[in-house]
């Protein structure tokens, strides 16, 4: 058997990676795992995750590390995830991070690249805004995100610098269409 395929997409809000997390995931048989997704599921559900939640999540902030890394953890333990996963919304600070390396170390786990989706802030804010009107989604406001930016910029961000010294980065052009990125990452 081939060795697992482990991605991490990283990019902004409204930088497009769930989307092509998505494709890919479906492209490689491989099982998506959104964190935004997985919080959203908690919050329905109203579960105590959900309900510890909620709030941080629709001010555009991030919901505590401990949350995060524990439905992480719950979830890439799963037999599905067996052939490799791709993850998106993970992680998101440097805790994050360093729990999802114990996590991959105690698995004997190796990462196989970060791909990171780089695109404007006012690109992404234009997406945004138009996502709110078509789907509701209760966070995709302006003060929201806003925040959301802020907390990207300062807490998320540094992630990249990090990769990239370990030499995991692979930088994706996101503010084109959906289509040239997806061609741009088949060939990864
Ligand atoms: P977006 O990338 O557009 O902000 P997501 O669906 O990925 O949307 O995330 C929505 C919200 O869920 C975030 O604003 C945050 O509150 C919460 N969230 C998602 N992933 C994490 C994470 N890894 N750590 C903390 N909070 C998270």
């Amino acid at each position: 058997m081939s060795a697992p395929r482990i991605l991490i997409f990283l990019g902004p809000p409204g930088s497009g990676k769930g989307t092509q997390a998505k494709m890919m995931a479906e492209r490689l048989g491989l099982p998506h795992i959104s964190l935004g997704d997985l919080l959203r599921e908690e919050v329905k559900k109203d579960s105590p995750i959900g309900r510890r939640a909620k709030e941080s999540m629709n001010a555009g902030k991030l919901v505590p590390d401990e949350l995060t890394i524990e439905l992480t953890r719950q979830r890439i333990s799963r037999p599905d995830c067996r052939p490799g996963f791709i993850i998106d919304g993970f992680p998101r600070s440097a805790a994050q991070a360093e729990a999802l390396d114990r996590m991959l170390a105690e698995k004997k786990l190796d990462l196989e690249a970060v791909v990171y989706f780089r695109v404007s802030e006012e690109e992404t804010v234009k997406r945004l805004l138009g996502r709110a009107q078509l789907e509701g989604r209760a966070d995709d406001n302006i003060e929201s995100i806003r925040t959301r930016f802020e907390v990207y910029e300062k807490t998320t961000s540094p992630l990249i610098d990090h990769y990239r010294s370990l030499g995991k980065l692979a930088e994706i052009d996101a503010a084109r269409s959906i289509e040239a990125i997806s061609r741009d990452l088949a060939r990864l």
